[in-house]
C-alpha cells in the first residue's frame, strides 16, 4: 500500500483530545472531483490517488494501517458554549509536509450528538469552491484535495446523495479546542495543547522569553491579519463561532459563507443568523470576542499570579483592534492604488464606501472597473457624487499610475465565485452530473488578479444582482 500518509502527531497529545474512530460513510465511492494540481503541490502520487486503490485510501473506505480519529473541541455556538467535537469529520493523517487530512461526512463519531455524521454533494462542493477560490485569492485558508460521491443517501429536506470532502489544513486547532482543554482538562491539558501548537505552527516562538504569551500574540496578529483580508474582498464567513476559528490564521468551515454582490455594510446571508451578529461589519469585533474567549482559556498559562495574568492578557487584547485597523487601512488604501495612510487618503477611501453603500454598487465590480479606469462600468454619468469623487482620485493617482493600478491589481479581484455562479454549478452536478459550469466556474476563478480575457469578458449581469440571497448552514 501506498503510504504517503502517517499517524497525526495530534496523537502524542492526552487521549481526552480525541476519540479513535472509523468512517464509515462510503458504499460506492466515486471521485466527483479532484484537484490534481493541489495534489501535485503536496508531492502525492496522483496516479495512485486516482485509481480504484488510492480512491478506497482517500474515501475513508480502506483504513488498514492508519489510526483514525475525530478531534474534541468545545464551541461558542452564538454565544453558548457548547460541547462540540468532530460529529462529521475525521483526522485520516498527516501529509508528508504535516498537514491534516481530513474526511468530512465521513460518518458518526462518538461526538455526532444525533446527527448522522454524513454530509451532502451540495454542501461538499461549495466548501471545495469557495475554499479554493479563497487561496487563489491569496487568503489564508484550509483546501480541498477532492470531493468524493459516498454513493450513501441521506436525508436532510429531501433526500440527497452522500459525499464528503477531504480536506487539507495546517492543523484543525481551533479556539474551542483551547476551551475544551480549559473546561474538561488539569492545566496541564492546556499546557500540552499550546506546547502542541507552539510545535506545529510557531516553533520559532519557543525561543522568546514567555512562549505562550508569544503564541496568544500571534494568533492575535494572524487572526487580524486574516479578518483584514476577508473584510477588503467582501467575504462575509457566516457563522464565526469560536470552533470555527483557527490558531493558525487560516479560515476554516465553509458552511453559509459567501461574498458581497451589492456593497451593504451590515450584510448577512446566513439564514440562521437572524440577529446579524456575523454580519459584514461585525466580523473584526466577533474576531476579538473569539480571542477573548481563547484568553480564558489559556490565562493561567501567561503567569501563575492571576491578576498579572489577567494584565498581560489585557494588554494584548487592547492591541488587536489596532492590529486589525492597520491591516485593514492597508489593504482599502490599497485598493484604490495609494500607500500613504493619510486623513485625506483614508477620508477618500472611506467617501468611496459611502457611496457605493447609498448606490448599492456591486463590491467587486467597483474596484475592478476603477483597477482598469472604466469609466463606462462605473456608470458616472448617472452619479454626480461618484463622478466627483473619480475625478478627484484619478487627479491624486495620475502621478504614479502605473505603480497605482499595479497596486490596485494585487488586491482587487478580477473575478470572485459570484453566488449564483456557485449555485449554478452545484446544482447542474446534482441534477445531470454535468460537471462543465463547475470546471468553468473553477477555471474563472483561477489566478484572479490576472485580469486574463476571460475574466475581463465576464460580466456579472444585472438580473443576478440578488440582495436576498440566503445561504444554509452545511448539513
Ligand atoms: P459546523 O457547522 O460544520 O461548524 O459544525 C458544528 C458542529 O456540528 C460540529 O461539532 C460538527 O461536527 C457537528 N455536525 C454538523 N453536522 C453534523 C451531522 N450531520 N452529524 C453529526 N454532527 C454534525
Ligand atoms: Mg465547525
Amino acid at each position: 500500500m501506498y503510504t504517503f500518509l502517517s499517524k497525526s502527531d495530534y496523537l502524542t497529545l492526552p487521549t481526552l483530545f480525541y476519540k479513535s474512530v472509523f468512517p464509515t460513510s462510503t458504499i460506492e465511492p466515486k471521485y466527483t472531483i479532484f484537484n490534481k494540481e493541489y495534489a501535485k503541490q503536496l508531492n502525492l502520487d496522483t496516479d495512485y490517488l486516482l485509481s480504484p486503490e488510492g480512491l478506497n485510501l482517500l474515501s475513508g473506505t480502506d483504513t488498514s494501517g492508519l489510526t483514525p480519529i475525530a478531534q474534541s473541541y468545545m464551541g461558542h455556538q452564538f454565544g453558548h458554549l457548547t460541547m462540540l467535537g468532530d460529529g462529521r469529520a475525521i483526522l485520516l493523517g498527516e501529509l508528508p509536509n504535516g498537514s491534516d487530512l481530513q474526511l468530512k461526512g465521513s460518518g458518526p463519531t462518538p461526538f455526532s450528538r444525533g446527527g448522522d455524521g454524513m454530509a451532502t454533494l451540495g454542501p461538499m462542493l461549495r466548501e471545495y469552491i469557495i475554499s479554493e477560490a479563497m487561496h487563489q485569492l491569496n487568503i489564508p485558508t484550509t483546501r480541498s484535495l477532492a470531493v468524493i460521491e459516498t454513493g450513501k443517501r441521506v436525508l436532510r429536506t429531501r433526500m440527497e446523495r452522500g459525499a464528503l470532502v477531504v480536506r487539507v489544513a495546517s492543523s484543525h486547532l481551533r479556539v474551542g479546542t483551547f476551551q475544551y482543554a480549559s473546561y474538561y482538562g488539569k492545566l496541564k491539558d492546556v499546557q500540552a495543547l499550546a506546547d502542541y501548537a507552539i510545535n506545529k505552527h510557531y516553533p520559532h516562538l519557543l525561543q522568546t522569553a514567555s512562549p505562550y504569551l508569544s503564541l496568544f500574540k500571534t494568533v492575535i496578529k494572524n487572526q487580524a491579519k486574516l479578518i483584514a483580508k476577508w473584510q477588503i474582498i467582501g467575504f462575509i464567513h457566516g457563522v464565526m463561532n469560536t470552533d470555527n476559528m483557527t490558531i493558525s490564521g487560516e479560515t476554516i468551515d465553509y458552511g453559509p459563507c459567501a461574498f458581497l454582490d451589492t456593497y451593504k455594510s451590515n450584510q448577512v446571508f446566513s439564514s440562521i443568523d437572524q440577529q446579524g451578529r456575523y454580519a459584514y461589519n461585525q466580523q473584526p469585533n466577533i474576531g476579538a470576542w473569539n480571542l477573548t474567549r481563547f484568553a480564558e482559556a489559556i490565562l493561567p498559562l501567561f503567569s501563575q499570579d492571576e491578576d498579572e495574568a489577567l494584565t498581560l492578557a489585557k494588554t494584548e487584547l487592547n492591541k488587536y483592534k489596532d492590529l486589525f485597523e492597520h491591516y485593514f487601512q492597508e489593504g482599502l488604501l490599497k485598493k484604490i492604488g495609494l500607500t500613504e495612510r493619510s486623513p485625506k487618503n483614508l477620508d477618500l477611501v472611506s467617501d468611496l464606501f459611502a457611496i457605493m453603500e447609498e448606490e448599492k454598487r456591486d463590491f467587486t465590480e467597483t474596484f475592478r472597473a476603477l483597477t482598469l479606469q472604466d469609466k463606462l462600468a462605473l456608470n458616472l454619468t448617472t452619479s454626480i457624487k461618484l463622478n466627483a469623487w473619480y475625478e478627484q482620485w484619478i487627479e491624486i493617482i495620475t502621478p504614479n499610475l502605473d505603480s497605482s493600478i499595479k497596486r490596485m491589481k494585487q488586491v482587487n479581484p478580477a473575478m470572485i465565485p459570484r453566488n449564483y455562479l456557485v449555485e449554478e454549478a452545484i446544482e447542474e452536478v446534482e441534477t445531470t452530473g454535468d460537471k462543465t459550469k463547475l470546471n468553468e466556474l473553477l477555471s474563472l476563478i483561477k489566478n484572479p488578479y490576472e485580469y486574463n480575457e476571460k475574466q475581463l469578458a465576464y460580466i456579472f449581469p444585472d438580473d443576478r444582482r440578488d440582495d436576498s440571497y440566503k445561504t444554509y448552514c452545511g448539513t
